[in-house]
C-alpha cells in the first residue's frame, strides 16, 4: 500500500516561520475519547487545523460533508487512489478511509499544525510518509466497562453496532506500543490538559525550531 501512495510528500519546508508544523496524531479505541479531545483542541488552538477525511461510510445523523468527513463512493474512492491523492488509507470496520494530502499541505503552508484522527493504521503510514514531522498519541480508556458506558451514552451506535465496536477494541489497544505517548482518558479535563502539554512540549523541540540557527547567531554577533 505504501507504494502506491509514495508520491504522496509533505511539503513542511517553505514556512517563513521559526518552526516546522507538527503533524499531530490522536488515535484510540472507539470511544475512548478522540474526538472530544480533538474538538478541545480545535477550540482552544488557533494554530492547528483538522485533517478532515475522506471515508466510504455512511453519513450519521449530524455528520456534514466536509466538515466531519468528505463522504464518497468507493468508486470515487478507489479514482482518488489511483490519483494517488492520499497520504495514507486504510480500511477500518469494513469502510475506507483516507487522508487527503492537499489540505495538510496548505495547512502546514498557512502556519498552522495538523491534527489528525486516524487509526494504527494510518498512523503507521504518515510516520513512514513524514516521520520527524508526526506526534503520535493513543488514548486509552480507564476500562473495557468504562468504554461500553461512553459508546452507550454518545447514543449515536445500535446496540449491534456497539458490539462490534467492544470486539474490535482490544485489536485496537494492542497497538498502543506504536505511539510516542499514550494517555489514559479517566478525567477529561485532565487528559485535555496532558495533550496540550505533549504538544507545546512537542513544539519546542530544537529540530522544529527552524528559526534557532539566526537568532543564535545573532544573539552571539551583539
Ligand atoms: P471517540 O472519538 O474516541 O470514538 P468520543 O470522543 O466520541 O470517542 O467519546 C465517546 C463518548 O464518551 C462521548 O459521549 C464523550 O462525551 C464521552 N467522553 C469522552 N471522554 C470522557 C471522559 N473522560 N469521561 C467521561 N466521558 C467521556
Ligand atoms: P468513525 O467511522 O467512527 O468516524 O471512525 C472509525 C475509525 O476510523 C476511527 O478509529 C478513526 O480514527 C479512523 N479514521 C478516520 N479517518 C481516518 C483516516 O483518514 N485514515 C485512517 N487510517 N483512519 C481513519
Amino acid at each position: 500500500m505504501a507504494d502506491d501512495i509514495s508520491s504522496q510528500t509533505i511539503d513542511n519546508d517553505h514556512r517563513d516561520l521559526n518552526r516546522r508544523g507538527l503533524l499531530f496524531v490522536l488515535s484510540s479505541p472507539s470511544g475512548a475519547g478522540k474526538s472530544t479531545l480533538a474538538s478541545m483542541l480545535l477550540e482552544a488552538d488557533d494554530e492547528i487545523a483538522m485533517s478532515v477525511s475522506v471515508t466510504t461510510r455512511k453519513k450519521r445523523p449530524g455528520e456534514e460533508h466536509g466538515k466531519d468527513y468528505y463522504f464518497v463512493s468507493d468508486d470515487e474512492f478507489e479514482e482518488m487512489v489511483a490519483d494517488h491523492s492520499f497520504l495514507e488509507y486504510a480500511t477500518v470496520f469494513g469502510n475506507r478511509y483516507a487522508t487527503p494530502t492537499g489540505p495538510v499541505n496548505q495547512s502546514l503552508e498557512a502556519g498552522q499544525d495538523v491534527l489528525f484522527d486516524i487509526d494504527w493504521q494510518g498512523t503507521q503510514q504518515l510516520y513512514q510518509r513524514a516521520g520527524q514531522d508526526v506526534v503520535r498519541v493513543f488514548i486509552l480508556p480507564p476500562s473495557l466497562g468504562e468504554l461500553r458506558q461512553r459508546l452507550e451514552s454518545r447514543n449515536t451506535d445500535a446496540a449491534d453496532v456497539i458490539d462490534g465496536r467492544m470486539e474490535r477494541a482490544a485489536s485496537e489497544i494492542s497497538h498502543w506500543d506504536g505511539y510516542d505517548y499514550v494517555l489514559i482518558n479517566d478525567d477529561l479535563d485532565a487528559c485535555f490538559t496532558k495533550v496540550k502539554q505533549i504538544l507545546a512540549t512537542e513544539r519546542m523541540r530544537r529540530s522544529r525550531q527552524t528559526g534557532l540557527i539566526g537568532f543564535v547567531r545573532d544573539l552571539m554577533a551583539e
